[in-house]
């Protein structure tokens, strides 16, 4: 049993004001596993007055000093990397091979963000006007618990490279992972009042930073619907405002594409940190034509997947989070049944054996049409939708019929045709032939996937803000 009963303010860690027992269960063997006791509105408040008293000081260090404490997070969290998999295997059922190298990446992250701090201008000339970066204050941080302490490290690394101090309220059923990450923090020495941290629910911490008047700036990541609530909440104080919300991914496959390769990768790409990914392509889009050929190579793919218990390295996909998120992926399977999908691989219910946790079949439909439901939601489970189009005109506008716009992916032999319908998506990032990284261009959504940029030059710029300087200022550098 696990037990977290504190939170972290002013580089403390200490007991919250608030008495709730949050249950965290483990989605392998829906087993209790531990307990979180969650902060309240009294422990937020403490926690932004560590952060604003903090700020004033940490605004005025040197790019050197925060290289230097960006350096000590890495080494940091990556001395903790093997607790960090430990975590997210048993609290999140991540297969063993993606956490060990998903907590390897976190630490990693400090580095790549200390590399664009350095790289970035933080005064520059604008026509005759200097123009300086200033840090934007007081973030609030609020993350999913998908991939929970990534988010956490990319967005806490932004702020201190700005020279913003933030207070965190990470999702209340990451809290093993979020508390490995904290220690690492704790254990790189920051400046006291840098980095704050409340469990807590999202209506009570959430809420109250989203509308308390000395957070400058929220960003979160999460879902649509939250991320509007919390956009509502800001604007009576003007808070700056990052988010990274959902998604409903278009994989689009051109005819010439080499489908053995692209199909197989379109069905990981959906399947991706247990189906449970904002980034998911979800919607397989295929010329009517080769449907056939794709159903087959679609389902000879979903049924090569191990799917387990997460510790075993040959499992590639692990359980659903929570035994609510599970009976909504039902849920999804069970419309797209109703609404006359076709069932290619997969379905309803658990498979053979694996009756214990909140384990999915890894399922494919075929018959998609925009109307379903199954094409327009985000399921947030390892289930993916084909869909047919006669042109390459038609793929486009079927790609983009969507409320969302994350990514999508195009996967064509012929470079320039893949290019020019990449350049129609309306999607943050836009893949071509695969899945691939890139931590320093920026991520975002387009439409409602969200508001802003995280990663590289933008990432950092969205915690900074322009001042213009004018008049013979230029020369007073
Ligand atoms: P969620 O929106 O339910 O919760 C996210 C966070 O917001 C949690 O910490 C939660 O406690 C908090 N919250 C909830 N209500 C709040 C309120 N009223 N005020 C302030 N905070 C509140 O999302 P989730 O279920 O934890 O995560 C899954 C969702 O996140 C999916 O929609 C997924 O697409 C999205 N996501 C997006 C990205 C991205 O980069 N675009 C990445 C990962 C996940």
């Amino acid at each position: 049993m696990h037990t977290i009963d504190h939170i972290y303010i002013n580089g403390q860690f200490i007991t919250p004001h608030g008495t709730e027992l949050f249950d965290l269960v483990n989605p392998t063997t829906g087993q209790l596993d531990g307990q979180v006791r969650l902060g309240d509105v009294e422990d937020t408040r403490r926690a932004i007055a560590a952060a604003k008293a903090a700020f004033p000081a940490f605004s005025r260090s040197t790019k050197a000093q925060r290289g230097a404490m960006l350096q000590r997070l890495h080494d940091a969290v990556l001395a903790r990397a093997d607790d960090a998999a430990d975590a997210l295997i048993e609290e999140y059922g991540g297969p063993r091979n993606s956490s060990v190298g998903r907590s390897r990446y976190t630490a990693n992250m400090f580095l790549d963000v200390k590399k664009v701090m350095d790289d970035h201008e933080f005064v520059k000339t604008v026509n005759k006007s200097k123009v300086v970066l200033e840090p934007v204050g007081v973030v609030g941080i609020i993350t999913p618990w998908n991939s929970s302490a990534w988010f956490i490290a990319n967005k806490v690394a932004t702020a201190i490279a700005a020279g913003c101090t933030v207070v965190v309220k990470p999702s209340e059923l990451s809290a093993r992972q979020n508390q490995v990450l904290l220690e690492a923090i704790h254990a790189a020495e920051l400046p006291p009042g840098v980095v704050n941290v409340v469990n807590g629910r999202g209506d009570v911490v959430g809420a109250e930073l989203s509308v308390h008047p000395d957070i400058n700036k929220i960003s979160f990541t999460g879902s649509t619907p939250v991320g509007k609530q919390i956009a509502r909440l800001g604007v009576d104080t003007m808070k700056r405002v990052t988010l990274e919300l959902g998604g409903k991914s278009a994989n689009v496959i051109l005819d010439d594409a080499d489908f053995v390769k692209a199909i197989p990768n379109a069905v990981a790409a959906c399947y991706m940190n247990n189906g449970q990914a904002c980034i998911a392509g979800s919607r397989l889009l295929v010329p009517a034509h080769r449907l056939e050929e794709v159903k087959q190579l679609a389902r000879m793919a979903a049924e090569a997947i191990v799917v387990g218990d997460p510790h075993d390295a040959a499992v590639a996909l692990g359980p659903i989070v929570t035994q609510k998120q599970f009976e909504r992926v039902q849920h999804y399977i069970a419309v797209g049944i109703e609404e006359g999908a076709e069932l290619v691989t997969g379905g309803l219910g658990k498979p053979d054996g694996l009756e214990a946790g909140y384990f999915v079949k890894p399922t494919v439909f075929a018959g998609v049409t925009p109307s379903m439901t199954i094409a327009k939601d985000e399921i947030f489970g390892p289930v993916l939708s084909i869909m047919t189009y006669e042109t390459e005109e038609e793929a486009i506008a079927i790609a983009n019929d969507t409320p969302y716009g994350l990514q999508a992916y195009v996967s064509s032999t012929d470079l320039a045709r893949a290019n020019r319908v990449a350049d129609q998506l309306l999607a943050g990032r836009v893949h071509i032939n695969g899945i691939h990284d890139d931590l320093i261009a920026p991520f975002g959504g387009f439409k409602q996937s969200g508001i802003g940029r995280e990663f590289g030059p933008y990432g950092l710029e969205a915690y900074l803000e322009p001042k213009a300087i004018l008049g013979e200022a230029a020369q007073y550098r």
